[in-house]
């Protein structure tokens, strides 16, 4: 069935044909609860009216004319996001890494501007910024560059929440000019810093007049319980990344930039044919304005802390729970051990989750799930997990 298709993706023998809020359905009728919303991406869940009526609308008006006329709706999302970022200035892209790409070319410009011969960004291991030949070169993943060297220069790694070494590195570098950081790693595995961890990076950078620059791609849009996960943290950075929840499924990413960071680009540093069009813009606004509307932040944090609490009761003191993790939506169950046949299993209990890591079942449900469902989603992958530990000791 596949044959056509380049082999980029092992997946998973089900194919869905429709979906409603939390539930997707196959073509045999049977029902899943989608615990993963596409990779944090419906966060309203699926076929959100909202959504639907803004693409059908928009569709029947105007697609694409391109970035070489105005386009209203594109100034309309920018203004929402900026707003409700604190930052100034948005440039759109189509997806989470060519969001990344932006990034990374706004902290070399700045760089430049300032004297910087061979601008160097510093990265986290564990992170995961893309698949582009940047954003992967920038990813703390050996398996996502393995066979693409040469990689792409520029770039100096550190570990994830680990401050001395990023103090260390300033005292013997002078062409560092940025730090590229999710405030929690999502493919790294649900990895939380401590609390202490982004306001100490926001005061290294001031010092230093080094860009702060955070991959919100997979934390943002509501998921953690706020806008933005690094308004848990009371700062704001020069550049922040959006993608994954910003269209609920219709492509688009953001860069935001504040400060020096927000001038950068001029007429002809940057661009894309597609990014921001229209249609894309129209489904993007829905969102934030359904996220606003339904508090849906606010619901994110509600619904993770009573998931958080009802795991950790229905785990306690199983053997090989190593730990149960998480921050509004985005939950991590630690096992001692490599888990990824429980997605199988659980697909075949009508439950989507996925398994990062190696052994970190993560969870990113919509925003919109429903106590009851919430409380399925705990008694069936609780099951699941005490089976699939118990059958692998035995
Ligand atoms: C998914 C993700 C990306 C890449 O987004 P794509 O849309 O797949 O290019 C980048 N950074 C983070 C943190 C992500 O979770």
């Amino acid at each position: 069935m596949t044959d056509f298709l380049m082999a980029t993706y092992n997946r998973l023998p089900v194919q869905f044909e429709r979906g409603e809020g939390v539930w997707l359905w196959d073509g045999d009728g049977k029902r899943y609860l989608d615990a993963l919303s596409g990779i944090a991406v419906c966060g309203l869940g699926h076929a959100h009216p909202a959504v639907q009526r803004a693409l059908c609308e928009q569709a029947g008006r105007l697609i694409h004319t391109s970035n070489l006329y105005g386009i209203g709706l594109q100034q309309q999302l920018g203004e929402q996001l900026a707003k409700l970022a604190n930052m100034e200035r948005v440039f759109f892209s189509n997806s989470g890494a060519e969001a990344n790409e932006a990034a990374i070319k706004i902290a070399r410009l700045y760089g430049h501007q300032r004297g910087v011969e061979s601008p160097t960004i510093i990265v986290m291991e564990g992170s995961f910024h893309g698949r582009t030949m940047a954003t992967l070169s920038a990813t703390g993943n050996r398996k996502v560059q393995a066979g693409f060297e040469p990689l792409v220069k520029g770039f100096v790694r550190v570990p994830y929440n680990d401050l001395e070494s990023i103090r260390t590195l300033a005292e013997s570098r002078s062409d560092i000019v940025a730090l590229l950081v999710e405030p929690i790693q999502g493919e790294g595995g649900i990895n939380l810093p401590d609390e202490e961890y982004l306001p100490q990076l926001r005061e290294i950078c001031d010092a230093r007049q080094w860009l702060l620059m955070l991959d919100e791609i997979q934390t943002g849009m509501g998921r953690s319980g706020r806008w933005f996960c690094h308004q848990h943290s009371g700062i704001v950075p020069d550049v922040m990344t959006l993608a994954k929840g910003l269209g609920n499924g219709v492509p688009i990413g953001a860069c935001l930039a504040a400060g020096p960071a927000a001038s950068v680009f001029t007429p002809g540093s940057h661009g894309s044919t597609f990014g921001g069009n229209p249609l894309a813009c129209a489904a993007a606004s829905a969102v934030v304005e359904t996220l606003r509307s339904e508090r849906l932040p606010e619901r994110a944090e509600q619904l993770g802390a009573r998931l958080l609490a009802a795991f950790a009761d229905a785990l306690q003191g199983v053997e090989g729970v190593e730990e149960i993790r998480g921050e509004g939506l985005l939950l991590g169950i630690e096992l001692d051990r490599p888990c990824a046949p429980l997605v199988q299993q659980a697909l075949a209990q009508g439950l989507l989750i996925n398994v990062t890591a190696e052994s970190v079942i993560r969870l990113l449900p919509p925003l919109v799930m429903r106590d009851e469902e919430a409380d399925w989603l705990v008694t069936t992958l609780t099951a699941l997990i005490r089976q699939f530990l118990t059958a692998k000791a035995a």
